[in-house]
C-alpha cells in the first residue's frame, strides 16, 4: 500500500459514525491497515459495506475485558485513535452520579483501557501514535451546558499529557484533538431535543466566527498528519481545529 500511512495497522474506536467514522475511511485511503470498533454493528456494517477493506470489531470501550481480548486478536498497531465520546447536556445540577460516571467511563476512563492495552505493542516496536480525542470543550474554554462533558474532555488533556511524558524517549507521540462544533450524527440527535431544531441549529452556526459548523473529514485529516510519520515532532500536544470558536 502506497499513501501517507503506508504499512501502518490502526484501531479507530467510535468508528461507527461521525469523526470516527470519516478517520476510518481517510485512514483506509492513506494506507493503513484499519480495524474500526464500535459499540454499534449496524453502522459498522454500514460502513464496512462502502470500505470492504475496513475490518470491524463491535465492542464497548467501558469494556475492559473485551479491549483486553481485542488487543490479544488484532496485536500490536502503530496507531490508536481514541475517537468515541458521549456528550452529556447540562449544568452541574443537571448532572447526576450517573451521569458523571459515563460521562467519565466513555471519555476518559476508556481512553486509560485502550491505552493501556495497545501501548506494550507500541514499546516492544519502539513507535507508535496514540491520538485522543478532546474537545475545546476542555481546559481550553467552557460553554454553558457541558459540565460532565467538559470536566471529561480536560482529563483527556491530562492523560494525554501523562502519556507523551512518559513515552517521549521511547518513540511514542500522544496528542490530542480538540474540536469544535462538528456536524455529525450525534450532534443531529442533540439538536432534535429542541423545539424547533432548525431554529437550534441556525442558532448553533450563527455562534461559530466562521459561519459554518465542521466537518467530520476536517477532523479526520488532522488525525492522519497526527498518526504519520510527517508529525514525529509533536506529542503531548492539544491540537485545536474548531473554526476560531475558542479565539
Ligand atoms: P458521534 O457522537 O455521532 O458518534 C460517536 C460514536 O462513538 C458512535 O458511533 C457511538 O456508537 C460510539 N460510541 C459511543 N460510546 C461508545 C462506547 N462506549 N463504546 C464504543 N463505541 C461508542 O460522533 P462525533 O460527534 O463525531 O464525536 C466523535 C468524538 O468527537 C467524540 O469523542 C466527541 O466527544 C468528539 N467531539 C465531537 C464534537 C462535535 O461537535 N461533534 C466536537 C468536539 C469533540
Amino acid at each position: 500500500m502506497s499513501g501517507r500511512l503506508a504499512d501502518k495497522v490502526s484501531v479507530i474506536t467510535g468508528a461507527g459514525q461521525g469523526i470516527g467514522r470519516a478517520a476510518a475511511l481517510a485512514f483506509v485511503s492513506a494506507g493503513s491497515t484499519v480495524w474500526a470498533v464500535d459499540r454499534n454493528s449496524e453502522t459498522l456494517a454500514v460502513l464496512q459495506s462502502k470500505q470492504p477493506a475496513i475490518k470491524i470489531k463491535t465492542l464497548d470501550v467501558t469494556d475492559g475485558q473485551g479491549i483486553a481480548r481485542l488487543a490479544d486478536e488484532i496485536g500490536p498497531v502503530d496507531v490508536l485513535f481514541n475517537c468515541a465520546g458521549y456528550v452529556h447536556a447540562g449544568g452541574i445540577l443537571d448532572c447526576t452520579e450517573a451521569d458523571w460516571d459515563q460521562a467519565m467511563n466513555v471519555n476518559a476512563r476508556s481512553m486509560f483501557l485502550m491505552t493501556k492495552a495497545f501501548l506494550p505493542g507500541m514499546v516492544d516496536n519502539g513507535a507508535g501514535s496514540i491520538i485522543n480525542m478532546s474537545s475545546v470543550v476542555s481546559s481550553v474554554m467552557g460553554i454553558p451546558g457541558r459540565f460532565a462533558y467538559g470536566t471529561s474532555k480536560a482529563a483527556v488533556v491530562g492523560l494525554t499529557k501523562s502519556i507523551a511524558a512518559d513515552y517521549v524517549d521511547k518513540g511514542i507521540r500522544c496528542n490530542a484533538i480538540a474540536p469544535g462544533t462538528v456536524d455529525s450524527p450525534s450532534l443531529g440527535d442533540r439538536l432534535a431535543v429542541f423545539d424547533d431544531p432548525v431554529a437550534a441549529r441556525a442558532e448553533f452556526v450563527a455562534r461559530q466566527p466562521m459561519g459554518r459548523l465542521g466537518l467530520p473529514e476536517e477532523i479526520a485529516a488532522l488525525a492522519v498528519y497526527l498518526a504519520s510519520d510527517e508529525a514525529a515532532y509533536t506529542t503531548g500536544s492539544v491540537h485545536v481545529v474548531d473554526g476560531g470558536m475558542s479565539l
